[in-house]
């Protein structure tokens, strides 16, 4: 039996109301609509986004070109925006109760899990705060006599920032602190489901320092704003984060002006284990792996591929740890796995597990939602049985759903982890280093853990292969992205030219 946390239906009477970030003046949008934000754990209205248009968003890129090509940010020190960075982590910190509060009522997340992303977040600013004042060109004396060689980095000038629910505020710190390091403008679009915390972002930037136009933050749909921001021709580049069917449509429409485009998108992460491992450390990783975030996670480990040795076995301890999972009101700070982001999704994760079923995979645990009489949450999920080619082994279900996979030899293994259109992360369990070095070089992933799961760091680049995106985030070069080289080549002395005598 999974462990319930009932949640209660009041989370707190008070409906938070948002306004949009424009040219640095909180306004209404020009029809002033609004999108409501219903919690998924509790089931009442917790936020009202006024709700942008396409003309807001022309607006908004008004503003960012505006700020770009005749502001002060883009023609600050180094040092003076990376203070403004530094001071807008700490407003950060001393904000992350608030902040963590609207992601958990807003994406059903668990609040101590939040807790954690706001502190990491703000760690995100500080390094980007620091990565401001080490971007640097290069420069080559050795080319000839009459020649010196400089490379520049610039600003590349005007950045859509466009985020999902799944992590709100954790996803806007992953891009905007680097595009700011490196001297750009920006127009923000969080997920219209939960785009919160990220205005308030917008109250931080605003009195840390960040001058007007700069920094400007639309809530709205898709379909209005988002295809507004990554095809206007006054945007330089697309920042991405989403699912991977929307990351194509994002590149489709920025290739019209030819924007630089950086995507990162879904995953179908295998977890590869051979029988000399840890298993008492790889169990807890499993369960971790495929129930963080309720599942709704690019980096979800929602592929087990086991030796054949050892799957039972396996399967029956994941299975009985699964069940110690604690699932419920995403307030509660023993809450493990939260609410599911909306109806629809859950209805699109059940019929996940009921196709695999009615395709011979055992549900071996859970498989149903979990009512609550309000919100909508699910049961961890356990699928034994599950053969490469079926949907649910293959595509993202974004759910805390977990699929077991068997194999034999090494080859194999890696076959079947290469064998998805996705390639984000990857790990393998053995205590031979060997394994662990054959394995992680031959699976096409952006990320390879050996031994552990979902480990991560500011320094530590991110992204995909395949269909998992395009580029990498976090990392010491990811101020990088958000530059264009310019080459300075400088002759020196008297020139021979093609006329000129010899
Ligand atoms: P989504 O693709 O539906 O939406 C992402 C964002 O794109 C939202 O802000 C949405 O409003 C916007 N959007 C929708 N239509 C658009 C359009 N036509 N033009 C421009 N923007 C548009 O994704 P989601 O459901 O919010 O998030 C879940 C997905 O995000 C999953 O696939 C997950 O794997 C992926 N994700 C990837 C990473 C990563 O780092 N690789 C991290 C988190 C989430």
């Amino acid at each position: 039996m999974t462990v319930l946390l009932k949640p209660q239906k009041l989370v707190d009477a008070k409906v938070r109301e948002f306004s949009m970030l424009i040219d640095g003046k909180w306004v209404e949008g020009i029809e002033a609509g609004t999108i409501e934000r219903v919690a998924p754990g509790h089931g009442v209205t917790v936020s009202r986004y006024k709700a942008a248009t396409k003309d807001d968003a022309v607006k908004a890129i008004a503003a960012a070109r505006k700020a770009f090509d005749h502001g002060l940010w883009p023609r600050m020190t180094a040092s003076e925006r990376s203070n403004i960075l530094l001071k807008a982590a700490d407003m950060i910190a001393a904000r992350a109760d608030e902040l963590a509060y609207l992601d958990a009522i807003e994406a059903g997340k668990p609040i101590t899990q939040v807790q954690g992303e706001i502190a990491g977040a703000a760690d995100i600013w500080r390094y980007a705060a620091a990565l401001a004042r080490d971007l640097h060109g290069e420069s080559y004396n050795t080319l000839s006599e009459g020649t010196l060689g400089v490379v520049l980095r610039e600003a590349v000038g005007v950045v859509s920032i466009i985020t999902p629910w799944n992590f709100p505020f954790l996803i806007v710190s992953q891009k905007l602190p680097f595009a700011l390091a490196a001297g750009c403008t920006a127009v923000v679009k969080p997920s219209e489901l939960t785009s919160g915390s990220t205005l308030v972002l917008g109250e931080i930037l605003m009195e840390a320092g960040v001058p007007a136009g700069v920094v400007n933050i639309l809530a709205g749909t898709g379909a209005a704003v988002g295809a507004t921001m990554t095809g206007h021709p006054d945007v330089d580049m697309v920042s991405f984060t989403g699912s991977t069917g929307i990351g194509r449509l994002t590149m489709e429409n920025a290739s019209k002006t030819l924007k630089k485009v950086s995507l990162e998108l879904g995953g179908k992460n295998p977890q590869i284990v051979f029988p000399d491992a840890d298993l008492d450390a790889f169990v807890d990783a499993a369960v971790f792996g495929a129930y963080f975030n309720a599942g709704e996670c690019c980096n979800a480990g929602s592929r087990l591929i086991l030796h054949r040795d050892i799957a039972d076995d396996v399967t029956t301890r994941v299975a009985a740890l699964s069940q110690k999972v604690k699932v419920g009101d995403p307030l509660d700070p023993s809450t493990q796995v939260g609410a599911i982001i909306t109806p629809q999704h859950l209805e699109k994760v059940q019929g996940y597990v009921s196709a695999a079923a009615g395709s011979g995979a055992n549900v071996a645990l859970g498989g149903s939602h979990i009512d609550f009489g309000f919100g909508q949450y699910m049961a961890p999920t356990i699928l034994s049985g599950v053969k490469p080619e079926m949907a649910v082994a293959r595509e993202e279900v974004f759910g805390p759903v977990l699929s077991v996979l068997t194999f034999e030899t090494a080859e194999d293994a890696v076959r079947i982890a290469n064998s998805v259109d996705y390639g984000l992360s990857a790990s393998v369990w053995s205590r031979d280093f060997d394994t662990c070095l054959t394995i992680g070089r031959k699976v096409r992933a952006g990320t390879i853990w050996m031994n552990t799961f979902m480990d991560g760091a500011a320094e530590l680049p991110f992204g995909g292969y395949r269909q998992s995106g395009l580029g990498r985030e976090l990392g010491r070069h990811a101020v990088e992205d958000y530059t264009e080289t310019k080459t300075l080549n400088m002759h020196i002395g008297a020139r021979t030219g093609w006329w000129m005598p010899r």
